[in-house]
């Protein structure tokens, strides 16, 4: 039996969020969220500006400096985290809901992905707020010497729309668990959950200012960068946005860390379990519409095996459901915005003018909304635009590989280092790849798996820092010495 369509839920929040309380931006300005389904108008949100962030700031600001948070005992802070958590549970069906609204994932994702990544990231770091410890240090003469693990301050934290819930979680939960308050801008594509995620934390206890939020586009997140009340500033998004970043945190000399983007190479030994990993193939590149930041979107097959793979995991790609994203069937819905739909449709136009042969998809699906074909390009060579740059969309390049030493060579020949995967059942090739490409993470037969304890982050141009883990919260705190005469 067909399974019923989910419903779109009410939209409760579109106001800015400062100081625990819901207000219009200064200037009055709203912008459109649009739907990628019928590309119409979802909600007009308010539009942030410098004046508003400021307000953000000084409330954030208040809150950490004599306000409640840091001063809170660490163990109440971690219980209003797992309450933040429950409270996420109880209406996990209506966050997937807005989430599928504003940014078209299949609903079915949302609910069985996100949402459930999201509720463990918050317990997770609910966990380790009472455990920041320091060390006690031997030094030379009559000394007593340790250190402490202090917030570091007011968080400016600007993220993507790609999994909207998922990074508002991955940002919020080793800041509050450190003691930290926040600035938060999420993308002006889906600023929605983050609008009702701050409704929850509200009611889940966590005192006014500690969680700030103002919706807006670049401009709004440059105003954050260059605030000089905001201490450090966690940043997901384009490599490009993160120079800026850069830039206009260089005034102030702002902590950062980054999480950016990828071109990530999925590796299949003839060895391999073919079968497992013609999955992990179109798992690792078409989940979320392949707007993932790891999609593995430089498929390299060993060529004993290339043409056996291509023909399976063409079929697969036949396999995803596309459609609307409310139908618990859909298993492909359409990119979330018009710019990323005709740069991705350029970038298949590019492929096939380069030479690469398209084997399924290629195609905008109807003729509303912005769906794309799962598509499969096959003979693409290592300096074509498709093989090189991040497309951020469903576009798989296969490429052939002979040996391991060309492998890791043309793996690591990107200025992106996200993460790679592996698939073979030789355990040496598996540990030799896993330590020779440069890259955050490397997935041995399996792909996408994360998990709040593991660190994830990039080497090269893909990022600085790591995010999850006790490697988390090291962004979020700063380290005092302290010394004391014995005498
Ligand atoms: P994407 O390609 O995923 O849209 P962006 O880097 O453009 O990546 O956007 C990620 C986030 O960064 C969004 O919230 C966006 O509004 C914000 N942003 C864009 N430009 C700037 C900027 N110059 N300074 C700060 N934040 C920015």
């Amino acid at each position: 039996m067909a399974a019923a369509m989910v419903t779109p839920p009410k939209i409760r929040q579109t106001n800015l969020f400062i100081g625990g309380k819901w207000q219009e931006s200064r200037s009055g300005k709203r912008f459109a969220t649009i739907s990628p389904v019928t590309e119409k108008v979802i909600a007009e949100v308010a539009e942030g500006d410098a004046s508003d962030v400021d307000a953000a700031v000084k409330a954030a600001r208040a809150a950490f400096d004599s306000g409640p948070w840091s001063r809170a005992d660490a163990r109440d802070r971690g219980r209003m985290m797992n309450k933040l958590a429950d409270l996420m549970e109880a209406n996990l069906e209506e966050l997937a809901a807005l989430e599928t609204l504003d940014n078209g994932k299949p609903i079915r994702d949302a609910l069985a992905a996100d949402l459930p990544l999201a509720i463990d990231c918050l317990r997770y770091y609910a966990g380790w707020a009472d455990k920041l410890t320091g060390d006690t240090i031997p030094i030379r003469g009559n000394y007593f010497c340790y250190t402490r693990r202090e917030p570091v301050g007011v968080a400016g934290q600007i993220i993507p729309w790609n999994f909207p819930i998922l990074m508002a979680a991955w940002k919020w939960g080793p800041a509050l668990a450190a003691g930290c308050t926040i600035v938060m801008k999420p993308a002006e594509q889906t600023p929605l959950t983050c609008l009702r995620m701050a409704e929850l934390a509200q009611e889940a206890g966590i005192p006014d200012g500690v969680i700030n939020v103002v919706t807006g586009y670049g401009a709004t997140g440059a105003a954050i960068v260059k605030h000089p009340g905001v201490d450090k500033i966690a940043f997901t998004g384009h490599t490009d946005t993160a120079k800026k970043i850069m830039v206009d945190a260089a005034g102030t000399l702002k902590r950062l860390t980054f999480e950016l983007g990828g071109k990530s190479p999925n590796i299949v030994f003839a060895d391999a379990d073919m079968d497992a990993a013609v999955a992990g193939a179109e798992f690792g590149l078409f989940f979320n519409q392949g707007q993932c930041c790891t999609a593995g979107s430089r498929l390299f097959v060993e060529q004993s095996i290339h043409d056996k793979f291509v023909e399976k995991v063409v079929a697969r790609a036949k396999t995803r459901q596309t459609g609307d994203p409310f139908d618990p069937n859909t298993t492909h819905g359409p990119q979330v915005d018009a710019d990323q739909f005709n740069k991705i449709l350029g970038y298949i136009d590019k492929g096939k003018s380069e030479g690469a042969t398209c084997l399924t998809g290629g195609r905008r699906v109807g003729d509303k909304g912005f769906f794309i074909e799962p598509t499969v390009f096959s003979n693409v060579r290592d300096e074509m635009a498709i093989a090189k740059d991040e497309i951020f969309g469903p576009v798989m390049s296969i490429l052939p590989f002979k040996t391991v030493d060309e492998i890791i060579e043309r793996a690591n020949s990107t200025c992106y280092g996200l993460a790679a995967a592996v698939w073979t059942r030789d355990v040496q090739k598996a540990h030799r790849i896993a330590a020779s490409v440069r890259a955050g993470t490397v997935w041995v037969n399996c792909y996408d798996v994360f998990d709040a304890a593991a660190p994830f982050g990039g080497f090269k141009m893909s990022g600085m820092g790591r995010e999850l883990g006790e490697a988390g919260l090291a962004n979020y705190t700063e380290s005092k010495t302290v010394t004391m005469s014995l005498g």
